[in-house]
């Protein structure tokens, strides 16, 4: 992105990163069992840094304030070692969490507030392009604002998934944590004990029980014969889990025997109504990003520290209904500074909306700081 093409937009975004783990640092999340996990930051230059490990949270802001960097990382893993190769760690158990990002939910608006910005020189087009016009440049990042319907798919999306951990899988309230991931999704975190040891195969199959991989005809009673197909309704019944929700979804009952015969018959008999069914588990399943639960020696966007794609805060959501992402996470300085703008845009932050001109602008620090970190405009000195 351009952030690499200006030192002065580095500059100004670390000085205030910087500002705000200095005075800021008590909303950083403390992680439980802190010296047991893996720490890393992503540098202004992009420079990763990893196997990192502090005894506690005091340790951690004093690297934080000294670094100052884009992007902070602790593992959901925790590890008898956490400062040793991944191979020499000895992983103790790991935190189930999920991921829900907006590149996953396909929305149709994506387009209208979607640039395509161009990792080289920074120029930015509205339309996508396999070179950058300015410098012939190949590799384009995309950089998206999301739109007011955007942000209520992600929240809807994660009121789904937490029905699931709720409902089917019995995980208490307590447990829980949602967190808006400081750009375009939300971060569930999942601290229940009978989860922990868990190894990948088996979140893998936590993965597809969520997202509804693999449904088989026979969960709701269509069995296969030599001549077709027979309904035979399971005998624990269809009011619980993926039983209760593709039942609904074709309207029918543990009474509906023939019913379903017919919907399976229009649909062309056992294999086809498998595809049916399966295309319709899908879009039951929760859009969850899978490599991120399945993996356990993840080091994943800490809670409290800001995201270098946006400016904004990773925070914590206590009630998802009322949660504004777009004031509770937009936490930098309101200082007035001047960027130059590469596009046209209106945009809403922090209770306040600014129009904002393919030009320079005056705008408040967390305003100037988000746009730029979209590769949307640069910093003026
Ligand atoms: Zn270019
Ligand atoms: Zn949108």
């Amino acid at each position: 992105m351009s952030l690499k093409t200006s030192s002065d937009n580095s500059s100004f975004l670390k000085g205030l990163f910087r500002e705000y783990y200095f005075k800021d640092s008590n909303s950083l999340g403390t992680p439980s069992m802190i010296e047991k996990r893996e720490f890393g930051y992503m540098s202004f230059d992009s420079i990763m840094v990893r196997h990192l490990s502090f005894r506690n949270k005091k340790e951690l802001i004093a690297r934080l304030v000294q670094e100052s960097p884009s992007d902070v990382y602790c593992s959901n893993g925790y590890y008898k070692f956490p400062t040793n190769s991944v191979q020499s760690k000895e992983w103790e158990g790991a935190d189930l969490i999920f991921d829900i990002d907006l590149k996953d939910l396909n929305m149709p608006c994506s387009s209208e507030h979607s640039f395509y910005v161009c990792d080289q020189c920074g120029a930015c087009n509205v339309s996508f392009l396999n070179a950058c016009t300015v410098c012939l440049g190949r590799k384009i990042s995309r950089s998206t604002i999301p739109c007011r319907k955007c942000l209520i798919s992600l929240k809807k999306e994660t009121q789904r998934l937490i029905e699931f951990l709720h409902g089917d899988l019995g995980i208490a309230d307590g447990s829980i944590e949602i967190f808006f991931s400081g750009n375009a999704g939300y971060h569930i975190h999942v601290s229940d004990s009978e989860f922990k040891t868990l190894d990948s195969r088996a979140r893998s199959d936590l993965v597809d029980y969520i997202c509804g991989n693999g449904i088989m005809n026979e969960s709701i009673g269509v069995r296969k014969s030599k001549n077709g197909f027979y309904i035979k309704f399971p005998k624990s019944g269809m009011v619980f889990g993926w039983r209760r929700r593709v039942a609904s979804e074709f309207g029918i009952n543990q009474s509906s025997i023939s019913k379903l015969k017919r919907i399976v018959e229009s649909n062309g008999g056992y294999s086809q109504f498998k595809d049916d069914l399966s295309a319709k588990a899908k879009s039951i399943g929760v859009r969850i990003d899978p490599h991120v639960t399945t993996d356990i020696h993840r080091i994943f966007r800490m809670p409290g520290t800001i995201n270098g794609k946006s400016s904004l805060l990773k925070v914590k959501s206590t009630n998802l209904e009322t949660f504004n992402p777009l004031d509770s996470a937009c936490v930098l300085d309101d200082r007035q500074v001047y960027i130059r703008s590469k596009v046209n845009l209106k945009l809403y932050l922090h209770e306040n909306y600014f129009r904002i001109k393919n030009s320079i602008e005056r705008l408040p620090a967390y305003a100037a700081a988000y746009m730029i970190c979209k590769g949307l405009a640069d910093f003026i000195k």
